[in-house]
Parts: structure tokens; sequence; C-alpha cells
């Protein structure tokens, strides 16, 4: 079978709080079911494109990465989108899940535009939305970890990842945590998520692969390890 493609967008500057754990585990899940794969590093300026690839994931980062990834984001909407609509499954954490949304302005008014892949608009807050958090959604209860000064909400028609149970999730006032559109998934959780959190890493993997590699079916994996970091991390305040 042809490789599975996971690219991994701005990996120098959208990576904070372990986010590049993701794309580790979604290389080892593959990894332990011998199916081959590769991952494709996506810095800021290169002209990689995004229908090439089967999973995409970027991770978080400071106010100042975003300012320096956002232009780049912007040039290449077109593409996102494209991969987005074809069915391509994307993971898009923090810093970048709100520039995935309309509009990102920081805590100091500077705005930054997005790619509106997400009926979403992100506003800096006062103080930040620290801790563990635990979310319902489709994929079963998530665990990840929060720290974002930025308040999203999401537009009328905008599903959410799923309804925080502990924690702050999009905006500290609501329940709603992240987006979804299509297979893209947009989150506060860092932790890094996928690592304790694998049925969720497998439906990425499951949704991404569908579109062209539909004949693989991804095996059972011993997740023992996983889940007990998962309820460890659940009873953490
Ligand atoms: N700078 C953004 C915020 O604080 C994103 C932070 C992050 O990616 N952890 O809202």
């Amino acid at each position: 079978m042809s490789e599975v493609v996971i690219a991994h967008l701005f990996p120098h500057r959208m990576n904070i709080y372990g986010d590049t754990g993701n794309v580790i585990t979604l290389s080892k899940r593959l990894e332990w079911r011998g199916i081959p794969h590769r991952v494709d590093l996506v810095p800021v300026g290169s002209d990689y494109d995004l229908l090439g690839a089967d999973v995409v994931v970027a991770g978080g980062g400071e106010d100042i990465s975003q300012i320096e990834v956002a232009h780049d984001l912007v040039e290449r909407a077109d593409n996102v989108r494209l991969a987005v609509e074809a069915g391509v499954a994307f993971l898009v954490v923090c810093g970048s899940y709100q520039l995935f949304g309309r509009r990102f302005v920081a805590s100091d008014g500077s705005e930054l535009a997005g790619i509106g892949v997400f009926d979403a608009e992100t506003v800096g807050g006062k103080g930040r939305l620290i801790g563990n958090v635990i979310v319902e959604s489709d994929f079963g209860r998530l665990v990840g970890f929060e720290n974002h000064g930025g308040r999203t909400i999401l537009g009328s028609g905008q599903a959410a990842l799923g309804r925080v149970t502990k924690g702050s999730g999009n905006n500290g006032s609501g329940s709603d945590e992240g987006a979804v559109t299509h297979h893209c998934f947009g989150t506060y959780l860092h932790g890094s998520v996928l690592p304790k959190n694998p049925g969720f890493a497998d439906e990425l993997l499951r949704l991404g692969m569908e579109r062209r590699h539909s004949m693989v079916s991804l095996g059972e994996l011993d997740d023992a390890i996983e889940v007990t970091a998962a309820r460890s991390a659940a009873t953490r305040p």
C-alpha cells in the first residue's frame, strides 16, 4: 500500500506544551500496526500541498508565534480549505485552532486574520484559563491540559468538539470545547492530547485515511498505559 502521510504544520513555531507528541503518537500507532507512513514537516514559507497528506497536525504557540505564522496560513488558506473539503483530517491545537477561526484579537488589541475554517472568533481576555480538562465528545471522554488567554466564541451553526465537564473549554462561560468542520478538529487541549486519548488518535487516522487508503483497517492495540495516563490526568486539578 502507499504510505500514509502525516503533515506537521509549522513544527518550529507552533509546538508548545508537548504538542509535537501528537505527531509522534500518530506515527507510532501506524508503526505498531506495520502501516507504512512518513511525517512531512511544513515550515513557514514552504509550498507544500496539504492535499498530499492524510492527517495534518498543528500545535499551539504564544501570541508572538501566531503572528509569525498567521500571514503564511492566510497565504495557504485556499489549499487548507480544499484539503478540509476533500476529507483530509486536521488536528489544530490552541494557537493554531484560533487561527483556523475567522479572527484572533490578542489581549493587547492587535488583530490577526484567521482562515475561517471554523465559524469562530477569539478575543484575548483578562487572565488565563489554565488546568486539566475533561471533555465529553463523540469519541468518548477526552482529557487534556489547557492554557490560553483567548476566549473563543463559536458561530451559532458551528459544531463544537464536545462539552467540558471539568475546565474552561472555549471561553470559560459556556461548556463547549473546540470546533469541528468536516474532519478538521480544533481544540484547546494540549498535554499533548493524543497520547492520552488513543481512541481519538485512531479516529483521526481512520477519518484521514479513508480518502486514499480505504482498504486499511486499524487493528486493536494494547492501550493500557494510555488509559492509565488519561485516568490519572482526569483526577488532577
Ligand atoms: N496565545 C494564545 C492564547 O493564549 C494561544 C496559546 C496557546 O497556544 N497555548 O490564547
